[in-house]
This record gives C-alpha cells, sequence and structure tokens, in this order.
C-alpha cells in the first residue's frame, strides 16, 4: 500500500500516541497533533527511533483557525491528507448540579466542536485536492450509555456519534468516508480520575475480559477501520469496547 499522510488529534498521549506508533509502524506520514508539546514531541521521537517519519504540530482542536492551520501544514509538510483521526479528548467529574457553564463549554469545545472543527477543515482540503480519504472520529460507549458525573462528556459523545453518520452522508459525494469509534474503558490518563477515586476494579468489570482495554488493541482496530478493504464500513460507530455497552 501506498504510504499515507494521517493526521491524529491528541497524539501526544494515550489512544492517540499508540495510534500515532502503530500507523508510523505500517509506512504512513504522521503529523502528531496535540496542545502538549512535550508529550507530542515524546511522540515523533518514539516514532523516528523506530525510522519512521512523523512531525508534531500543535493545535488547540477547540480553535477552528488552528485546526485549519494544522491541516493546511500538513498538507505543506507532505503534500496529502489521507487520514484524519479526530481523537483529542477531554473528561470531566463533576455532579451535575455542581457544574458551571464554563466547565460545560470546555468539554463541549474540545470534545464536540473539536471534532466538528476536524470534519470540516479535513473534509473541505480533501474535496479540494480530490482525496478519497477517511475522516475518524473518537467517540466513546458514554455516546451510548449513561454514567454519573460526566455530563457533559456524555453529550459531546452522543454528539459525535451523530456527526459520523452526518457527516458520512455529507461527505460521500466526495468519495469521502466518515467512520466513528467508541471505546470502553482504556488505560490512559484520561481514566486516572477514576481510578484516584477508587474505581479501578469498577472500570475493568466493565469489559467482558475483566480488564481494562490497552491503548494498541484501539489503535490496531483504528488502523483497519482506515484501510480500503473497510470501505463498507462509512457513517458507523464501531463500538470497540470488549463488550461493555453489550451487556450493561
Ligand atoms: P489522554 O488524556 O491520554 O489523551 C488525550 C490527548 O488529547 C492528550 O494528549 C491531550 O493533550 C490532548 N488534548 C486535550 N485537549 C486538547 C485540545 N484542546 N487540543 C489538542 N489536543 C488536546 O486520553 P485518551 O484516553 O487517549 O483519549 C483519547 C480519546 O479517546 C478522547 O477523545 C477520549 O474521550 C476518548 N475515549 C477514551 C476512553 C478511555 O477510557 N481512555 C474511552 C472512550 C473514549
Amino acid at each position: 500500500m501506498a504510504e499515507r499522510v494521517v493526521v491524529i488529534t491528541g497524539a501526544g498521549s494515550g489512544i492517540g500516541r499508540s495510534t500515532a506508533v502503530k500507523f508510523a509502524r505500517k509506512g504512513d506520514k504522521i503529523v502528531v497533533a496535540d496542545f502538549n508539546e512535550k508529550g507530542g514531541q515524546e511522540t515523533v521521537d518514539m516514532i523516528k527511533a523506530a525510522n519512521g517519519e512523523a512531525t508534531f504540530v500543535k493545535v488547540d482542536v477547540s480553535k477552528f483557525d488552528q485546526v485549519e492551520a494544522m491541516v493546511e501544514k500538513s498538507i505543506e509538510l507532505y503534500g496529502s491528507l489521507d487520514v484524519v483521526f479526530n481523537n483529542a479528548g477531554i473528561g470531566k467529574i463533576i455532579p451535575f448540579l455542581d457544574y458551571t457553564v464554563e466547565d460545560y463549554e470546555r468539554v463541549i469545545g474540545v470534545n464536540q466542536n473539536g471534532v466538528f472543527y476536524g470534519m470540516l477543515a479535513a473534509g473541505r482540503k480533501m474535496r479540494d485536492l480530490g482525496v478519497k480519504g477517511v475522516i475518524i472520529n473518537t467517540a466513546s460507549v458514554f455516546g451510548y450509555l449513561s454514567n454519573q458525573y460526566t455530563f457533559a462528556y456524555q453529550a459531546s459523545k452522543g454528539a459525535v456519534r451523530m456527526m459520523c453518520q452526518t457527516g458520512a452522508l455529507e461527505l460521500a459525494p466526495y468519495g469521502i468516508r466518515v467512520v466513528g469509534v467508541a471505546p470502553g474503558t482504556v488505560d490512559t490518563p484520561i481514566v486516572q480520575g477514576f481510578k484516584d477515586a477508587g474505581l479501578t476494579d469498577k472500570l475493568k468489570s466493565n469489559q467482558m475480559r475483566g480488564d481494562l482495554i490497552q491503548p494498541e488493541a484501539i489503535a490496531n482496530a483504528v488502523y483497519l477501520l482506515s484501510l480500503e478493504e473497510a470501505d463498507v464500513i462509512n457513517g458507523s460507530v464501531v463500538m470497540l469496547d470488549d463488550g461493555y455497552a453489550s451487556f450493561k
């Protein structure tokens, strides 16, 4: 397969980092996009140490102008835009009645608006370049299931679900595919708050195999979804949850 240009947001940690490493190992050129410079540069170093190709681009995905600049920079660096993984996200554990409007807007700004901005900027550029690209968005089982103290997160991930479905419909005429992934509980820094609250065993019990999912497992599945062989998968959100949603 010809090498592709792959942009991954939130690639300075967790799922994004593992996915960046996976695609790079397969020969793709990676734009490691994150607002955390240290984490992003570490991911680039990991890829380069394994003779892969990657560049860090700083972005705050909650700002449309920065997301557009990220897309422009990717083309300037590598000449195309084949896969965009809108994956950056944040969590916030707050009882509903304690929310401030700012708490809510921050989570929506990154998790929901960030995905919209990524789809819009990448979709326009892929159309202009005539690229039959793939846009993959990170939702969550929490876009399907209710949960206490994560109201804004649930709302944002539910929105991502619908953006995948309706975005696929809008972009299909250009040959651009849109797919979502809904991970279960993955062992990354984002779940540290639950661990700190003594909920590790509960987190593990969410999966059928009774353990946290490793980020590499999510990366493997995202890679498969990006392939041309998977082109019948369009507009769907694929559960990457070791059964979490099917037995809750
Ligand atoms: P993580 O905290 O390890 O990684 C998130 C990354 O996103 C970090 O590098 C962070 O710097 C970056 N980021 C945050 N806000 C940003 C912004 N405004 N602009 C650019 N980068 C930003 O967490 P993770 O588990 O790897 O999360 C990745 C995605 O997976 C998120 O969308 C998360 O909601 C989703 N998810 C995670 C789990 C899980 O259990 N870990 C489950 C379902 C979905």
